[in-house]
């Protein structure tokens, strides 16, 4: 029985399981089909994180760094699994660059993929260029600029439209993605430090800044950063003569239609599932649930499981997923990965 672990994917999900394996004395080989280790936050270059505050680059720049730090971990950046052979306990990886990797059991922390906003045309994006998504207003924060794309004016009102690409039936997306109302009321914040003269408004269908969310970001926003939430039904997003950007649609709470002229216009963009997935699937023999995220087993005695046995998946593989709760998938299947090889060794012994 082989007692190291291949761990697929080094988002906070991945690295979470690879440093809790190694903490316990395993082996890990980590793949990482991109040449960073960090996953979205890291790639996609995330300012603060909600909640801790803290720089993405600083807290998931820990994480990767006491994994490469870790001898115990084998890493192979810009590489994917082509091909898993075996049975749990004594799996063969076929790797993208040529080598392969032998483990008892195998971890998938592979994620999701942002929304492609380009499937909403109907709110501008891709037509507009003030017309941007949450994670180039994250790297403008990084870079200490809000400013617009056009021209570089630093704008006057920004706003915010939350829900895109999620809880919408029309394109096929009935999920939440559970962090976009609380990353969103935090970036309204940010934008309001940069550019205290800036109006930020969200446009929203329901606030869900869940847990103790709401009031570090929800009421604080609205209340000591003076962010305008507008309920609203959005229709479209057009360009006035004037050049500014107008959103029109419906404010559902006086039923009226409201047209509100904008310099900036930010997609609050959903997570879809890894466009990978399909792929994912066939070579590591796991199925999928009907939205495309990776389809979980068993939940409560054999928790993380998959149709395959000895392939473990969890963190937003599974489902829109916040950073906490990748962390605690990770460890949690590192230590069902290594619990099951346990029990399996002793068995046989
Ligand atoms: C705009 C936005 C802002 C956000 N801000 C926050 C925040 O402030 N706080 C918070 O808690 N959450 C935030 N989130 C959610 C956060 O991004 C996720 O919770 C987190 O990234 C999920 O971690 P993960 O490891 O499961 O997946 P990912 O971060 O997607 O990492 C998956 C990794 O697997 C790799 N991979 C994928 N497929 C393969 C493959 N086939 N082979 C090898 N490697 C593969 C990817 O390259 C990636 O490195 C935000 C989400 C969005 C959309
Ligand atoms: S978290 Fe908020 S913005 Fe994101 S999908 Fe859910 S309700 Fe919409």
């Amino acid at each position: 029985m082989n007692d190291t672990l291949l761990i697929v994917g080094a988002g906070p999900t991945g690295l979470s399981a690879a440093a809790a394996a190694a903490s316990v004395g395993k082996r890990v080989v980590l793949v990482e089909k991109e040449n960073k280790l960090g996953g979205a936050p890291i790639l996609s270059g995330y300012a603060k994180l909600v909640p801790s505050g803290e720089w993405a680059k600083d807290a998931i720049g820990r994480m990767v760094k006491r994994v490469e730090d870790d001898a115990r971990i084998t890493i192979h950046k810009g590489v994917k699994v082509t091909q898993l052979d075996g049975d749990f306990g004594n799996f063969t990886a076929t790797l993208s660059n040529g080598q392969a990797a032998q483990a008892g059991a195998v971890i998938l922390g592979t994620g999701f993929t942002h929304f492609d906003a380009i499937n909403k045309p109907e709110w501008g994006f891709g037509t507009y260029e003030d017309v941007v998504t949450t994670t180039q207003v994250e790297q403008m924060v990084t870079a200490g600029k809000i400013a617009c794309p056009s021209d570089g004016r630093i704008p006057d009102r920004v706003c915010i439209l939350l829900c895109v690409g999620s809880r919408d039936r029309q394109i096929g997306r009935e999920w939440c993605s559970k962090i976009c109302c609380t990353v969103s009321t935090n970036l309204a914040m940010e934008i309001k430090e940069l550019s205290p003269k800036t109006d930020v408004y969200i446009y929203y269908m329901d606030i869900r800044t869940f847990g103790l969310y709401e009031d570090k970001f929800y009421w604080r926003s609205q209340e000591e950063f003076r962010t305008k939430f507008v309920k609203a039904r959005i229709a479209e997003v057009t360009k006035a003569p004037d050049g500014r950007l107008l959103v029109k649609g419906e404010d559902t709470l006086v039923k009226r239609p409201i047209v509100i002229p904008f310099d900036l216009v930010v997609h609050a963009i959903g997570m879809d599932p890894n466009l990978d997935n399909p792929e994912i699937a066939k070579v590591f023999d796991v199925g999928l649930e009907h939205h495309g995220f990776l389809q979980r087993g068993e939940h409560y005695t054999a928790t993380f499981s998959t149709s395959r046995r000895g392939v473990y998946a969890g963190g937003s593989a599974l489902g829109p997923e916040d950073i906490d709760t990748c962390i605690a998938h990770g460890l949690g299947m590192a230590v069902r990965a290594v619990g099951d090889l346990a029990t399996a060794d002793q068995k046989a012994a």
